[in-house]
């Protein structure tokens, strides 16, 4: 039997089962870095299907090896974890799970940003390599992340010896689930396709005293105003006009009364940058301003302003040119043409940028997969009988056809890189009612 025709009835013959999977993950969400039982059932279903597993890899992170003889290794990647949400989609299968967040309040949890989907096409595209074995050869790394939204899970997993422990790949593969593509299309590009994200501290230090005598004080807070507005100018008149940079200041700390002047002012900021050039222009720029205008009051040496960045930096995401050629490709070969879109625009931030960026570099691709009905695509975002974007409470992907193209472009993506391409393989266009 031709291979094509084997991986379309692999699919139909699993997708019950990767359907119900999917529901049961969407029903039990956990929070970032408490993926314990996700993780438990992603462990369970790879090692059914007699593969290699290793759990608790850099948190809840778990590792399946399929060695299969001389080639490549390719690694896919999914993620596990849910959003402090409370789910509004009135599902059957939806969430009414409350769980405990870092600072011990409890919160809902949902689902909200397609993780449970990326996991159940990571189990689903493991078992269709197992079951096609004899048609490729090399290694496939199955890698199930956690804390993707929070707490720097793919960092985690490389600490924890990601690469050494396991074979290094030589390629890297992501999909993420977008509200904004209708069912059955999938988007990707060459090159920069989310934005980097960092959060720092600038502590402003100064000299506390009366607020009745300024003039004996050096004021943090009018510093304080000085520097976010001057910081604005990075973005308006130092970043080349073709990248994409935001700097938002989202905290300001300092002071507690009228007629005291504090001793020091701690602005909270969020970065986001096109590339890492543009997130290193950023940084120096905002720590030359800050100190300029620290100096400018007449503050010493060592009463400049702190820069701190207290939390990971996430790099942008980097889509390998040549990688993402091939696996374009592929992609036109199984689906209709314009179901392939080539122009994504750029939206949020995602870890999965880490495992690329390791000495020597890895190539990596991340590509979006449609989640959405046509017809409620139509009606917009958001409004009555329309789409609900990622990260809000009545966000839900229209669950068969999603995952359906989630395994047969990832698999497909998959037998290219270990050697056998598929022949044109065309998406069945009939549409599939929301569960
Ligand atoms: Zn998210
Ligand atoms: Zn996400």
């Amino acid at each position: 039997m031709p291979l094509l025709k084997r991986l379309s009835e692999i699919i139909e013959h699993d997708r019950g089962r990767l359907l119900d999977l999917y529901k049961h993950l969407h029903a039990h969400p956990e929070l970032s870095g408490q993926e314990e039982k996700t993780a438990w059932v992603v462990a369970q279903e790879l090692s059914r299907q007699g593969i290699e597993v290793t759990t608790r890899v850099g948190g809840h992170g778990v590792v399946g090896v399929v060695r299969n003889g001389q080639g490549p290794v390719v690694m896919v990647r999914g993620d596990m974890d849910a959003l402090p949400i409370e789910e509004a989609t009135g599902l059957p299968y939806r969430s009414t799970v409350r769980s405990r967040n870092e600072r011990g309040e409890e919160v809902p949890v949902m689902h909200a940003c397609g993780h449970d989907m990326h996991t159940a096409i990571l189990v689903g595209t493991a078992g269709l390599l197992m079951k096609l074995k004899g048609e490729w050869g090399g290694t496939l790394l199955l890698v199930a992340q956690p804390a993707e939204e929070a707490l720097g899970g793919a960092q985690k997993m490389l600490a924890d010896g990601l690469y050494s422990r396991f074979p290094r790949p030589d390629f890297a593969l992501s999909l993420h689930v977008k509200p904004e593509l209708p069912v059955g299309k999938v988007a990707l590009s060459p090159g920069y396709i989310m934005l980097g994200a960092e959060v720092l501290d600038i502590i402003i230090h100064g000299r506390g005293g009366h607020g009745a005598s300024p003039h004996k004080a050096k004021d943090p807070v009018v510093l304080a105003a000085q520097i976010i507005l001057a910081i604005q100018t990075i973005i308006s008149r130092e970043i080349d006009p073709a990248e994409k940079a935001v700097i938002t200041v989202g905290a300001i700390h300092g002071g507690s009364l009228p007629n005291i002047i504090p001793d020091q002012v701690t602005l909270k900021l969020t970065l986001r940058s096109s590339s890492i050039e543009v997130a290193h222009q950023l940084v120096n720029a905002i720590t030359r301003i800050t100190r300029g205008i620290a100096q400018a009051a007449g503050l010493s040496d060592d009463q400049m302003p702190e820069i701190l960045a207290p939390e990971h930096f996430y790099p942008p995401l980097y889509n390998d040119p040549a990688l993402t050629d091939r696996i374009l490709r592929v992609f036109k070969d199984t689906l209709e043409a314009d179901n392939v879109i080539t122009s994504v625009p750029q939206t949020g931030s995602e870890d999965f940028s880490e495992f690329g960026m390791v000495a020597p570099p890895i190539p990596l691709v991340l590509y979006f997969i449609g989640a959405s009905d046509p017809e409620h695509l139509e009606r917009g975002a958001s409004g009555e009988g329309g789409i609900h974007l990622l990260h809000t409470p009545k966000f839900a992907p229209e669950p068969e056809m999603t995952l359906k193209t989630g395994l047969l472009t990832m698999s497909n993506a998959v037998l290219e890189l270990l050697g056998r391409s598929l022949f044109p393989l065309k998406m069945p266009q009939n549409r599939v009612s929301t569960g």
